[in-house]
């Protein structure tokens, strides 16, 4: 068998996966992406993205398509049937998200499914000339300390294909296979005693409910049945259901017919429908102990498995790449010691617990028939802002002179350029530049200071943005910097370093703070 090289393999096709492969493509690295489904998942799962994921995609350039999608957020409502004309909003989704909207040039939130988040993703990895191959699944994998040996399958054919890559990235969702390979340990509730049925069929349902905004979902309550019809595409739907094995009900109930009833008695009166599949279901609270084991890295549910509660687990898969992708790229281009890598785990692993944590709490779960168990409190339930951006990373990636905290991870209330938060959102230039767009796929290092000290600081590798004079009030009152002070941020858009003032020797400081961060004594340059 012919070995074929990749720097990064990448398992999975999923939300993780494919914003993996998108964000190493950016950093112009390499990757071939193995799908064991024979095409993209036609279904909507996560079905809206937070501002931080959007931001993300801002990043890739893929904004414009992602608005393109529909309306900012998809209502869900709550009918006795679904032709019923009574109708009350499930949902105060502006009250869930008050108060955010001055923290990011993207909307806080925006419905854009998964389904058709995907195919965005795909295009523009292929556009960009990366590799996803669907239809096969790594059958085997062995990793040294110079890189990792995997045999591929392409499951048609049966035909076998050797890689050697120089990392891996098990993307390959809340089962694992390969952190069950690794022998990588998980905690947590792990699979919850929740039990969902996801009936995808066919047929003319929207026609009831023509007035609600596009991707819009019904909750339909009523004495014979409790589901939610989640649109797919056009007249493909999933409608989704639960059933209770301590009344002595199970999967198996879930006939062809028996679904068939409880959509007409969802329905209110008879339609014809297609029944395409049943599948049953159960959400999971999964954190991999390690999110890297040798050259293999866990990203979204392999490493952070979360239930949908708090619309948490694509976003933060997203997200989770997005700390990745630099430091992947800065290793593999030699621009950074391997001990980088490391920080991947040290700051999204508190973040993956508190994600997944933080799903199974407020007031959605008093909605379910759920009783957690002794030690997991429910009433834990922290704010958005927490959820979404107000976690700081403590790591050698990030250098503060504030102690850690202890709290994992620490939770900050506001951003203004505290080392290890997102950067702080300032519009520029009368509202057409945000801050973030200052960020490529080198270390930026804003300032308002205009006499060009930092300029000549700074080594290749480090772009130097300097905030014109109109928008200096904003930016210092946004980060409470002097005008010759300064943040050095990442390409994740999360701040690395900040100086108040302008230092005694500012080329030798930031030369020790970029050899402290990425391991190499002469900077990030190439
Ligand atoms: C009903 C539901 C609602 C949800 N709602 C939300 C929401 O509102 N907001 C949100 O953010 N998230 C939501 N999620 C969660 C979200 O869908 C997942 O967290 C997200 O898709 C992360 O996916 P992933 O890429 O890590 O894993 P997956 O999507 O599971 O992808 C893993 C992929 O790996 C492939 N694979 C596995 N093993 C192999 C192998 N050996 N070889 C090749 N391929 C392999 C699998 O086929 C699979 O396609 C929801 C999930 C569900 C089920």
């Amino acid at each position: 068998m012919t070995t074929h090289r990749t720097p990064v393999l990448i398992v999975g096709a999923g939300a993780a996966g494919l914003a993996t492969a998108a964000l190493l493509a950016k950093h112009r690295v390499e990757s071939l992406v193995v799908e064991k489904r024979p095409e993209l998942f036609l279904y909507p799962k996560a079905r809206n993205l937070s501002f931080r994921t959007l931001e993300i995609l801002r990043g890739l350039g893929l904004s414009d398509e992602v608005h393109a999608v529909g309306a900012q957020t998809s209502d869900m409502v709550i009918k006795p049937a679904l032709n019923s004309s009574e109708e009350l909003p499930a949902l105060d989704i502006g009250a869930i998200f008050a108060g955010l909207d001055d923290l990011s040039p993207e909307p806080v939130i925006q419905y854009c499914p998964q389904s058709r988040l995907e195919p965005i993703l795909l295009r523009h990895i292929r556009n960009r000339g990366g590799e996803v191959r669907y239809g096969t699944e790594l059958v085997s994998l062995d990793q040294d300390a110079s890189g990792v040996s995997a045999v591929l399958r392409d499951i048609a054919s049966g035909q076998r294909t050797a890689i050697r890559a120089d990392y891996l990235v098990a993307a390959d969702g809340v089962h694992s296979s390969i952190r069950n390979t690794l022998n990588v340990d998980t905690a947590g509730l792990d699979t919850l005693p929740i039990y969902v049925v996801f009936i995808y069929f066919r047929g003319p349902w929207l026609q009831f409910v023509p007035h609600l905004g596009d991707g819009a979902s019904v909750q339909v309550k009523n004495t014979g049945v409790d589901g939610i019809f989640v649109p797919a595409d056009s007249d493909l739907c999933l409608f989704i259901t639960t059933y209770f094995p301590q009344r002595g009900q199970s999967a198996e109930q879930f006939t062809e017919q028996r679904c068939r009833d409880l959509i007409l008695a969802a329905v209110g009166e008879p339609i014809d429908i297609e029944i395409i599949d049943v599948a049953p279901w159960q959400p999971h609270q999964r954190v991999a102990a390690s999110f890297l084991c040798g050259r293999t890295f866990f990203v979204g549910d392999s490493a952070h498995a979360m239930p949908p509660f708090r619309a948490g687990g694509a976003n933060v898969a997203i997200q989770s790449a997005d700390n990745l992708a630099w430091k992947l790229a800065a290793v593999l281009q030699g621009r950074a010691d391997p001990a980088l890598l490391a920080t991947y785990h040290d700051e999204r692993h508190p973040v993956g617990v508190f994600s997944s944590r933080q799903s199974l709490t407020g007031p959605i779960l008093a909605t379910l028939d759920f009783d957690a168990p002794s030690g997991f409190d429910v009433d834990e339930e922290q704010s958005m802002f927490a959820l979404l951006a107000g976690y700081r990373y403590r790591s050698t990636a990030v250098i503060a002179d504030t102690p850690p905290s202890g709290a994992q991870p620490e939770l900050v209330t506001e951003l203004r350029g505290q080392p290890g938060t997102r950067m702080p959102h300032v519009w520029l230039q009368g509202g057409r530049v945000s801050t973030l767009d200052l960020v490529g796929t080198e270390c930026a290092l804003l300032t308002s200071d205009d006499t060009g000290s930092w300029h000549r600081a700074a080594p290749e590798g480090v772009a130097v943005q300097t905030i014109p004079a109109n928008d200096r009030p904003a930016w210092l009152a946004a980060t409470y910097l002097q005008t010759d002070g300064a943040l050095l941020i990442r390409p994740d858009a999360f701040v690395a370093w900040r100086a108040e003032t302008l230092p005694p020797d500012p080329a030798a400081t930031l030369s020790g703070v970029l050899a402290d961060i990425f391991g190499i004594r002469s900077g990030p340059g190439r």
